[in-house]
């Protein structure tokens, strides 16, 4: 079936609003000072974008504070530390200097664990002595890409755990200029079937810049199959249907299948909603037609989607389109954690409660999955044994192979929000226990 897309509201030209642009969007929402104060207060410290699909298409603005897709691309009060808020406050109320306020916003920020599990650190690959900028190989079949012009997005999440490369921060800005050290990489390393093109988005690129970083891997026997990390479907689906690049960029994914390599677009969707406009419904659909496959992912957070019949929807609503379920993720601690973050108790019977509701072409997903320094570590269940309560895990992924697949167990704790805050159950087996050693 093809879907009759009705007129694009405003400009189909694709333009970023920021911080500078608030009072306008204020104007046009009519929302109250007080709501518009705030959001001006939090974007001194978070990154603020979005644009005219996100503010037309997503966000119900009848009681936006309230609203889940308000709340994933507003700062808002509430978001920072409550100190930090008021001493932010007063500062802009006492007129401070653009000195003075930098100095704190910066405080504050470095206050925010701006560098989560040394991921960039830790994993980038070296060759003859030099590191690769733009590549991160954790897992032995995938290497991460970042190209340095995809290293923003269509709007900025509240929750990005990346936040601290949209404010400038200079250590999380390393990112490849070219594709040439990833190609000469790949062909030392025939164990990477997988590259994962990320950001940033990616699809912020044009297609032509896109071809460049991707047209390369085409003569790589090793690599079957190419993913893109984006966000794109979510907020700026125009970028597959109306963008006048976006035919040249399915075209590109017809290449890429061509060759004989797959196409996989890992889909970032937070709530059911951004699934139901017919932009995004012509998007998948055009996507699918290229032979790429959609995979969908996003992290459960307090305030958005920490709810059972929220995912259950999304994930039919993802199966309805011809995508499939991938990872429901647990939030990270960085940014505005303390807003966002949901115990890991609670996590696991929101997933559990929707995953039973799904019909089995939708059990795909995996979830709730910590994206650890040792691995990807998921929370099963939590069960009741013989010597106590506990939460059942496995690495789902890990950096070393042998671990892959194995479960272990850790004492139940109602409030723990992440693998740091569990006890290691004492029957776990030693390899195990070593590699989740902080
Ligand atoms: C999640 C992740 C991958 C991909 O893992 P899959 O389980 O194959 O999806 C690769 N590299 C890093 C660093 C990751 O976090």
């Amino acid at each position: 079936m093809t879907l009759m897309l009705d007129q694009p509201v405003g400009t189909t030209r694709f333009r970023a609003f920021g911080p500078r642009q608030i009072d306008d969007i204020v104007r046009r929402h009519g929302l109250s000072p007080e709501l518009r104060d705030g959001i001006a207060l939090l974007a001194h410290v978070l990154p603020f974008r979005v644009n005219e699909y996100v503010l037309e298409e997503l966000i119900d603005w009848t009681d936006p504070a309230q609203d889940p897709l308000f709340r994933l691309v507003f700062p808002q009060r509430g978001m920072l530390p409550e100190d930090d808020e008021r001493s932010l406050e007063s500062l802009v109320r006492a007129g401070a200097t653009k000195r003075e306020l930098a100095a704190e916003v910066a405080r504050i920020r470095a206050g925010l664990n701006p560098h989560p599990s040394g991921q960039r650190e830790y994993n980038v690959p070296v060759h003859e002595g030099e590191r690769l900028a733009g590549l991160q190989h954790k897992y032995r079949e995938t290497v991460l890409y970042f190209p340095t012009q995809g290293q923003s997005c269509h709007s900025f999440c509240t929750y990005c755990f990346r936040w601290a490369q949209f404010v400038g921060d200079p250590s999380l800005r390393f990112a490849a200029p070219g594709p040439d050290p990833l190609v000469r990489y790949l062909h030392q390393h025939p164990e990477v079937s997988d590259v994962l093109v990320t950001g940033g988005d990616p699809m912020v690129m044009s297609t032509d810049r896109l071809t460049g970083h991707l047209e390369p891997l085409l003569g790589v026997d090793s690599v079957d199959t190419v993913r893109i990390g984006t966000k794109s479907l979510a907020y700026w689906p125009q970028r597959f249907v109306t963008d006048a690049d976006a035919d040249s960029l399915l075209r590109l994914f017809e290449r890429i299948v061509a060759a004989g390599k797959q196409v996989a677009v890992m889909a970032h969707f937070t709530h059911p909603r951004e699934l139901h406009t017919a932009r995004v419904t012509e998007a998948v659909r055009r996507i699918r037609a290229t032979g790429a496959v959609v995979y969908c992912q996003a992290p459960m957070v307090a305030h958005i989607n920490d709810d059972a019949d929220t995912w259950a929807s999304m994930w039919k609503s993802e199966l309805a389109l011809g995508a499939v379920p991938y990872y429901m993720f647990v939030e990270r601690d960085t940014g505005p954690y303390d807003y966002f973050k949901v115990p890991l108790a609670r996590a696991t019977e929101i997933f559990h409660t929707a995953y039973r509701t799904l019909p089995g072409l939708a059990r795909t997903v995996r979830g709730p999955v910590m994206s650890t320094t040792p691995g990807k570590v998921v929370v099963d269940g939590v069960e009741t044994f013989g010597d106590g309560r506990f939460f059942q895990l496995r690495l789902a992924q890990a950096r070393n192979p042998a671990l892959v697949g194995r479960p272990f167990r850790a004492h139940y704790d109602p409030t723990a929000t992440w693998l740091s805050d569990l006890e290691i159950a004492a029957d776990t087996p030693q390899d195990i226990r070593e590699a989740l050693r902080p």
